[in-house]
């Protein structure tokens, strides 16, 4: 079989270049182009070059409707317009893609799995392999032990982020009360002070750290009579988003048009 051919828009962005590297490291593909944002000082230098490998002699593009037309599939780690934007060309070329951008709100959703209906679309919040499997393992538990046993979910992460509780820390009390069959919405406690009065059965709570270097920790407590049962994950590296993307950038090979999470690149959806 030919090898894969990727296209990375966003080349230049700290995960870009980290797809780079991963791209250029792996078996059965190739990076076969890279863009960045108009006006972006990366355009026009080796793509290869800017993620610190030997040059490969294809220049950063500000095109994405050619890059698009040239490859197999495309990841795309950038900002919600542009991932919005991109997945209409995906759509129009026929070309799968990898989104891993967050902070998509329901509208650009929305167009997202539109566009899903021409191409094959992956998209994660989080690409990482093992919180994909945390997720369903929180999922599963939170199924079997029902609210007997009070669910808290600790996050921790750098002093740089802005939001909290993070988006993986959502996904897991998503998962959790998709679990036990309830409302996310009526049963999350995101955060607590004060006099908050006893804890509400049923309630999925969430505390947030932040602090120092931290790449992305979570903790899923379940707390019941006499037992605690804690699921969690500890990101070492962002690298590891990279290494999730490229196995879900592999798997689009030959899927049908439809939009996929990565559970299903993992064979763990339902
Ligand atoms: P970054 O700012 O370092 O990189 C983003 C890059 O996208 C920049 O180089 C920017 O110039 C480029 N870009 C913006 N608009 C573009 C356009 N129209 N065309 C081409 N390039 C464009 O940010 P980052 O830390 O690499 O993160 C990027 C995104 O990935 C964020 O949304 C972040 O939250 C998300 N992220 C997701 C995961 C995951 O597991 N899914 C992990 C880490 C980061």
């Amino acid at each position: 079989m030919a090898d894969m051919r990727i296209g990375i828009v966003g080349c230049a962005g700290r995960m870009g270049r980290m797809l780079v590297g991963e791209v250029a490291a792996a078996e059965g593909c190739v990076i076969a182009g890279g863009t960045e944002a108009p006006g972006s000082a990366a355009i026009g230098k080796d793509v290869a070059a800017l993620a610190g490998l030997d040059p490969v002699g294809i220049a950063v593009g500000d095109d994405p409707e050619a890059l698009f037309a040239a490859v197999d599939t495309v990841i795309d780690f950038t900002a919600p317009a542009a991932s919005v934007h991109h997945a209409a060309l995906a759509a129009a070329a026929r070309c799968a893609l990898v989104i891993g951008t967050t902070g998509l709100d329901a509208d650009d959703d929305a167009k997202i799995a539109e566009a899903a209906a021409d191409t094959a679309i992956v998209i994660a919040a989080n690409t990482s392999v093992g919180v994909t499997l945390l997720t369903a393992l929180v999922r599963q538990v939170a199924g079997i032990l029902g609210d007997d046993y009070d669910i808290e979910i600790v996050e921790m992460h750098h002093h740089h982020k802005v939001d909290a509780p993070s988006g993986t820390a959502l996904a897991l009390g998503r998962a959790a009360a998709a679990g036990r069959g309830v409302d996310f919405e009526a049963t999350a406690r995101l955060s607590r002070e004060g006099r908050t009065g006893a804890r509400p059965r049923g309630e999925i709570g969430f505390a947030t750290l932040r602090g120092g270097d931290v790449v992305g920790e979570h903790e899923v407590i379940f707390a019941g009579p006499g037992e605690r049962i804690v699921l969690g994950h500890i990101a070492g590296s962002r690298q590891l988003f990279a290494r999730g993307a490229l196995r879900a950038t592999l798997w689009t090979r030959g899927q049908a048009p439809g939009l996929y999470s990565m559970a299903d690149v993992l064979g763990l959806a339902d």
